[in-house]
């Protein structure tokens, strides 16, 4: 069966083999990817986008067919993953978790919730009362009628959710906002605002804090480096830089790799100047306008096995080994949703 969002080429395959498939371990646990049905959306509604990147690269994937990627992808590997809808602004959250909850339940994955801030802590607690269901997703796209802009997180995650949530012992997955990230003073303050006010939900920063580019990690790790329940995905970092400082301020216990599907079926590498990467890639999209020549684009490999790629580096070259290989890809996320789940038994 063909995957609808990439082809697998001769170049993936010498990829997977040189650089990956024997320093993987058997089993992996995917903390972060989008799984979505096209009727999720409601396209009678005008959609809040950016214009770029990662417009134009993957319409919804179901969830058959990330398990599909996943066997294209990672051969003889058994991956499983905490999946949750994409947060376009017309997505129907909760039409979105009850397919996420149907597809899971009874399955070794589990889903987030989408959320909408203007949501009742009732009307929450039906959502994370689902199957599989742990915890939520929030986005500040989820806020109806945001247009962009620096905002707080709890204008689109509120302390009412919070509350639950830490009741509960839920999972947050979040999407820190504001542009200067983790390099916003505020972002910082609300973030040990959360661990202070809510010690019982597993806080996870999603993307490594958003630190695509080296300064955000150099000015945002230092002051999250002391509390060991503030943990991370590492999904959507390519950058070796970021790996490095996250692994020497967080430590690999604290990290859990992510994919971010489907976005990083994209073909290409990343560059970096100064707060700015570059997205090199074959993929014929709108924003695409820093391309290379034909004979350097061909041997291009998929992003999220140049992400893998990174991370595994990245703890090789700092002296770590298999072990923490083993808890980065697999044991801390599937340890961490397995103790949700046995918590879940008394929602
Ligand atoms: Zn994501």
């Amino acid at each position: 069966m063909e995957h609808p969002y990439f082809e697998y080429t001769d170049v993936d395959r010498r990829f997977w083999e040189e650089r990956l498939a024997g320093r993987l371990p058997r089993n992996i646990f995917d903390a972060h990817r989008h799984v979505q049905l096209p009727e999720h959306l409601d396209e009678s509604v005008e959609r809040y986008t950016r214009g770029s990147f990662p417009e134009g690269i993957a319409g919804p994937e179901s969830v058959e067919q990330a398990r599909l990627g996943y066997e294209i992808m990672f051969p003889g590997h058994d991956v499983q993953f905490l999946g949750f809808g994409s947060p376009a602004s017309n997505v129907d959250c909760s039409a979105n978790n009850a397919w996420v909850s149907e597809e899971l339940a009874g399955t070794a994955s589990a889903g987030l919730a989408l959320n909408r801030p203007e949501w009742s802590a009732e009307r929450l607690l039906e959502e994370l009362r689902r199957p599989a269901i742990i915890g939520i997703k929030p986005y500040e796209r989820l806020k109806r009628g945001f247009e962009g802009g620096d905002i707080s997180i709890f204008d689109f995650c509120p302390h009412e959710h919070l509350e639950l949530l830490d009741d509960l012992g839920g999972w947050l997955t979040l999407h820190p906002p504001r542009s200067e990230r983790l390099a916003d003073p505020a972002n910082i303050d609300e973030i040990l605002e959360i661990r202070r006010r809510y010690p019982n939900i597993v806080l996870v920063i999603a993307h490594l804090g958003r630190s695509y580019a080296g300064r955000y990690a150099r000015e945002g790790f230092p002051q999250l480096a002391d509390d060991p329940g503030i943990l991370f995905d590492n999904s959507a970092v390519l950058n070796p830089a970021v790996h490095a400082l996250a692994l020497d301020r967080f430590g690999p216990e604290r990290i859990m790799w992510a994919s971010d599907q489907p976005v990083f079926y994209m073909r290409g590498r990343r560059r970096w100047e100064g707060d700015r990467y570059i997205n090199l890639t074959s993929g014929d999209y709108a924003w695409n306008v820093d391309r290379e020549p034909p004979e350097v684009e061909a041997t291009y490999t998929l992003s999220l096995y140049e992400a893998i790629a990174a991370s595994l580096d990245t703890i090789m070259g700092l002296g770590y080994g298999e072990a923490e290989i083993r808890a980065i890809f697999h044991d801390t996320a599937r340890r961490l949703v397995d103790e949700v789940m046995r918590r879940k038994e008394t929602w």
